[in-house]
């Protein structure tokens, strides 16, 4: 299921940290996923990740990050969760991405994880510690409020309940947990009520932001795999994305105009944040409070 592989370096700086969530540098300690999601982006072939579904595990990891970070002239957000889920199945055993997390508190730096991986629970006890000095921002991608949706297009991931049962958790640890609504599916994921139901649910479960997508991409690599899927579990739906969508690498969905205003109507009356600016500006003001308080002012 995975395999060992050197890394020379792990963490690059990113061009605009205000473009997503604040991340001013990014980390990958695995690359490839087993989570099997059918528009998975990270399986296009410009990435050169061969056999995407094996985990390659990045053995150094640690070694590497702890070099990096105490070698950085400035402090800021490290992201991880681009290239895999960094609460993959290897994760429980190898504890990669926890140790990381306590190489991030040791030398001061915020962190923003984009993950499915209900495990991240686990790691509250450090996120925690890390809120206290620097922004912490977790993204949970949910795009299915029903669990059968879910189990289709994200074959391995923890059902969409589990996961907001972990955004649930989270947020009541104090940690700043959102959902990354993305992709949206044509003929899948796009319908008012898939989106009105993610957006009811993560009312109820108190969550502070939204960031969406009205769309996916699509490049070679991916492109493939995700018509493959649609064969086999959607059938007859190929030749429309095939019409609707060509050889485009952005592919909206046909109605994201309407979607996109009936998403941000809904988010508006239920106090949701889901513009880029707010939501890092959110992250950065609970460090500001939690300084605030411990200083009695
Ligand atoms: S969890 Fe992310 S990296 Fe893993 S298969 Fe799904 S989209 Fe790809």
């Amino acid at each position: 299921m995975f395999k060992y592989i050197q890394a020379k370096s792990l963490i690059s700086k990113t061009k605009n940290p205000a473009g997503w969530f604040g991340n001013e540098f990014n980390m990958n300690i695995y690359r490839g996923c087993t989570h099997g999601c059918i528009y998975c982006d990270s399986r296009s072939k410009c990435y050169h990740v061969e056999n995407f579904d094996e985990i390659h595990v990045k053995e150094n990891a640690l070694k590497i990050i702890e070099k990096e970070l105490a070698s950085k002239k400035y402090t800021g957000v490290v992201g991880t969760g681009a290239m895999s889920d960094p609460y993959n199945v290897c994760e429980k055993k190898l504890m990669l991405t926890r140790g990381a997390l306590k190489l991030l508190d040791k030398f001061k730096f915020g962190v923003g994880i984009c993950t499915k991986g209900i495990m991240v629970k686990r790691d509250k006890d450090i996120l925690s510690k890390i809120s206290a000095h620097s922004p912490v921002t977790i993204c949970m991608t949910i795009t299915a409020a029903n669990d059968a949706v879910s189990k289709v297009i994200e074959p391995n991931a923890p059902l969409s309940s589990a996961r907001f049962e972990a955004v649930r958790e989270l947020n009541e640890a104090g940690i700043y947990t959102g959902i990354l609504m993305m992709p949206l599916l044509m003929d899948i994921t796009d319908s008012p009520a898939n989106i009105n139901g993610l957006i009811d649910r993560a009312h109820e479960t108190n969550v502070p932001f939204i960031y969406p997508a009205f769309g996916l991409s699509m490049r070679d690599g991916n492109r493939e795999y995700l018509y493959k899927n649609l064969d086999e579990k959607f059938p007859g739906l190929r030749v429309k994305y095939q019409q609707c969508y060509g050889s485009s690498y952005i592919c909206n969905i046909p109605e994201a105009k309407s979607r996109k205003n009936l998403f941000m109507k809904k988010c508006n009356a239920a106090g949701i944040k889901y513009g880029m600016g707010e939501i890092i500006e959110g992250a950065q003001q609970r460090v500001k409070n939690k300084q605030t308080s411990f200083w009695g002012n």
